[in-house]
């Protein structure tokens, strides 16, 4: 598993492209340097053996070596010749007769091959003998004769010279620049393992920091060496950011329910000893105290299924069951199901369905959220009073809006009403009943479906909702429910 880690790590991706460059250059530069040498030092030879010919040439013609004139001078110019580049010389006369060989074993013989012809008509050659490692030259001694006019060619030097010297010295040189590239692999090793642990360091530098972090408050120490660095610096910092709002209003959720759940059992706690506490207690005052105690325990499972409701809808769109409800239908029995409180509290409720209108959505969740939203506009209304729900429609939307002829809400509340707890008027809020959840789990229903809700309201007046759900349900991922 370990090795797997390392493997994957950045470090030695960055110590291997740092060797693979290394190597690559060094090989290049190598095989430049390489290159032909062997072919470049034998034209060098070839030039240098040229001049040596050239002199011998000059030395012939004055010491008149073609008339027959023996030389000790020229004989062992050719000789030293022949001793260092570990070959033959042969000169021809204008007869093809050999009149010098450093082998001495071919003097007087004639000897007419293409080489000698073609060095006879002037021409210098030189012939590379691959198989044998050899050089051959056939060099025109050109120069006049007393007896003719003009210049001629007065005899032809052949030389055969061994390229085994510069052939060593290419293998040398070849060996000497492995040597080297070897020295360059081991050099290059060690500082693409140091480089590549010095570029990766600050990005392991952020990573413990990341973990020494403890608290939402803690900044992370870190000198952020790069711009790469610093972006995953900021982005943590926005990460925690978001994170401490969440962890915030996580508390705070906890402490409101802590608190919620508190108050009926409170209630209860004194309702109990109260009557514990006293003697002889008339019947009538224990059937008020514990109807009073069965009102609480209302409350408190009252708190407990809203409370279960939101939390389960916080898990998101998958808790939806989405299907095609004819929304007139359901507003009917909405309001239907609402009818008699109404008539309790003296509040005619009006429905106005402007168009059929059916949409996807899950019918029972929706139930609740619009149930919500006309139960308040009976709650916070005059007696008597007036709520309208009114359903309209377009090809992408269906509108609802819940007006109430009600107390209406201060602007500064309005955009709290929505929060988890919160109630505007707290001291009328166990006559009225109602957890403060209520237009909570409303919104969280709405967004699930990709909706909308809005309020707008003017004190004493009355107060308007207005709810947008788009009448085809898309998923997350795209597909039509
Ligand atoms: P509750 O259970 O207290 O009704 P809600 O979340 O449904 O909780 O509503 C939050 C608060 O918004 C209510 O306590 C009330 O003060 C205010 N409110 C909601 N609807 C209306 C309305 N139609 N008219 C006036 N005030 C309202």
């Amino acid at each position: 598993m370990k090795i797997f880690g390392f493997l994957r790590s950045f470090r030695l991706r960055v110590f291997l492209i740092l060797l693979l460059i290394a190597v690559l250059a060094a090989e290049v530069m190598r095989m430049g340097m390489l290159y032909n040498l062997y072919g470049r030092q034998l034209e060098q030879y070839a030039v240098q053996l040229g001049v040596e010919l050239r002199i011998c040439g000059d030395r012939m013609r004055e010491a008149d070596f073609f008339d027959g004139v023996s030389s000790e001078a020229v004989n062992s110019r050719l000789q030293q010749l022949s001793d260092r580049c570990e070959g033959r010389v042969l000169v021809v006369d204008s007869g093809f007769h050999i009149i010098a060989d450093t082998w001495q074993t071919a003097v007087g013989r004639i000897l007419i091959d293409r080489n000698v012809i073609e060095a006879w008509r002037g021409k210098k050659l030189v012939r590379r003998d691959e198989g044998a490692d050899r050089i051959r030259m056939a060099w025109p001694v050109v120069g006049t004769r007393e007896s003719e006019e003009g210049e001629q060619t007065l005899g032809v030097i052949l030389l055969n010279a061994s390229t085994d010297t510069m052939k060593h010295y290419a293998q040398e040189a070849e060996r000497r620049s492995l040597l080297i590239g070897l020295l360059i692999l081991i050099s290059a090793i060690f500082l693409a393992a140091l480089l590549g642990s010095l570029l990766v360091r600050p990005f392991e530098r952020v990573a413990r920091a990341m973990d020494d972090v403890v608290s939402f408050d803690q900044d992370l120490p870190v000198v952020s060496d790069y711009r790469e660095t610093k972006q995953i610096v900021d982005a943590f910092h926005t990460l925690r950011g978001r994170l401490k709002v969440l962890d915030d209003s996580r508390q705070e959720f906890v402490s409101n329910v802590s608190h919620e759940l508190k108050t009926p059992i409170a209630s209860i706690k004194v309702l109990a000893d109260s009557l514990n506490t006293q003697t002889d207690v008339p019947i009538e005052l224990y059937k008020e105290f514990m109807q009073d105690i069965s009102a609480e325990v209302d409350r408190e499972n009252e708190i407990i299924t809203d409370l279960l409701e939101l939390v389960r809808m916080e898990q998101g769109g998958s808790a939806l069951h989405v299907e095609n409800v004819d929304v007139n239908t359901l507003l009917e029995q909405i309001t239907k199901r609402l009818g008699p409180l109404a008539r309790k509290s003296e509040v005619d409720l009006i429905l106005d369905s402007k168009r059929s209108v059916s949409a996807d959505m899950d019918p029972v969740k929706m139930t609740l959220a619009i149930t919500n939203v006309i139960e308040n506009g009976i709650k916070y209304n005059k007696r008597p009073g007036w709520v309208r729900i009114v359903l309209d429609a377009d090809h992408q939307y269906m509108k609802l809006t819940i007006s109430d002829s009600g107390t209406g809400i201060p602007e500064a509340e309005q955009a709290h009403i929505f929060e988890r707890f919160y109630r505007v008027d707290k001291s009328h809020s166990k006559e009225i009943g109602g957890t403060g959840l209520g237009l909570a789990i409303t919104r969280k229903t709405i967004l699930l479906h990709r909706g909308s809700i809005d309020v707008k309201s003017v004190m004493g007046e009355g107060t308007t909702f207005t709810i947008q759900l788009p009448l085809v349900y898309i998923r997350d991922t795209g597909e039509k429910a």
